[in-house]
């Protein structure tokens, strides 16, 4: 081969995006929904005093972190499976239950890894899409018979909770796995926790990178039956939550649920306070209960460039299925919200 040629990539990689969200040097990122009032600060210490460990490899499967993540939740610690971020949780989970061709469901739009996971593994994608009657389609979702049902509650753009009866019906009645996708739980106070350690085909995935603050740490977990978390964990590999990371996320759940509570009552309090400011200029955002808002505007690419001009980047969606165009906004202290209300007036509902 000279050096004018490439090697042949596998089939169907073309299809799958490399993540572009369109993200430039603002000074304050609400693009993507973390905690932007900081890191759990027990965790920062206990990295600073785990930095002299890092020649020795992490545990393989964060078995310490297992067991704090089971006292927390109440379930034992082989129903609890870590990874790189919740992504890897849920790219754990489709791929050990979803193999090449195998059908997967959701509802549209949500979380927008979802789509290229299922693209990357060579499931066969049959989303489902929302409508103002049915922001949630359980009979819908049930009749692909899929192999993977992935739902997400409260559902990122939108930030609306599925019932947890809808939830139950689902899972209640799916012929394969069903992975409930909890990102946002902390912000709305719903889990099914507690019935994932018992069902035979419900993960429900978490993570670090939102009400705890650590997303540049990439932690995430899945709570399952144990037979299921052993299939994942063979899906997953070894020593992917790496050790600093491990040991930040334990000091956390160990020491800053009350800092974490506390995060999580400001942001849903400036949310609030956001959406109704929006409302007053003519705008209608969802209802959320996630510590975003998603706004249908006429031009998200004007609204963010007003948005970053203010020193502030947003997530602009030029259109998602059944919303069209968007700007989705995450809650932060006022003084920075108060710049995008700014950009919202001058540029107008
Ligand atoms: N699920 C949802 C619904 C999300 O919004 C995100 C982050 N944007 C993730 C999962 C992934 O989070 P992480 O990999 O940082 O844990």
């Amino acid at each position: 081969m000279n050096n004018m040629e490439s090697v042949p990539t596998r089939d169907g990689l073309d299809a799958v995006p490399r993540y572009a969200p369109g993200r430039s040097a603002a000074a304050v990122d609400l693009s993507d929904s973390t905690n932007v009032w900081g890191a759990a600060p027990s965790a920062v210490n206990a990295i600073a005093q785990a930095a002299r460990e890092s020649w020795r490899y992490p545990a393989m499967y964060s078995e310490p972190l297992t067991s704090v993540l089971g006292a927390y939740h109440g379930v034992s610690a082989s129903s609890v499976i870590t990874g790189c971020g919740s992504d890897e949780i849920l790219r754990s989970a489709f791929n050990a239950y979803g193999g090449p061709g195998a059908v997967i469901t959701w509802m549209e739009p949500t979380f927008v890894m979802t789509p290229v996971f299922a693209a990357l593994l060579g499931l066969d994608a049959r989303p489902v899409r929302m409508t103002s009657e049915r922001p949630f389609d359980a009979d819908a979702l049930l009749a692909t018979n899929a192999a993977v049902t992935y739902l997400c509650s409260p559902n990122n753009p939108t930030g609306n909770l599925v019932p947890r009866a809808e939830l139950l019906r689902v899972i209640d009645q799916a012929r394969g796995l069903v992975v409930l996708d909890e990102a946002y739980a902390d912000y709305s106070g719903e889990t099914l926790i507690r019935e994932a350690a018992e069902r035979p085909n419900l993960v429900v995935a978490r993570t670090f990178s939102k009400s705890f603050g650590l997303a540049g740490l990439r932690v995430g977990y899945g709570v399952a039956h144990p037979r299921l978390v052993t299939a994942m964990e063979r899906a997953r590999g070894p020593y992917t939550v790496n050790l600093l990371a491990e040991l930040a996320a334990s000091a956390a759940i160990t020491h800053d649920v009350a800092w974490m509570q506390a995060r999580v009552s400001d942001a849903i309090a400036m949310r609030e306070r956001l959406a109704r400011e929006l409302e007053a200029l003519g705008f209608a955002p969802f209802a959320s209960l996630a510590n975003f808002i998603l706004v249908p505007v006429k031009d998200p690419a004007r609204f963010s460039a007003a948005c970053e001009r203010r020193g502030v980047l947003v997530r602009a969606f030029a259109s998602l299925p059944f919303v069209g165009p968007a700007v989705r906004i995450a809650a932060a202290p006022w003084d920075t919200l108060q710049k995008v209300v700014d950009a919202a007036r001058q540029v107008g509902a």
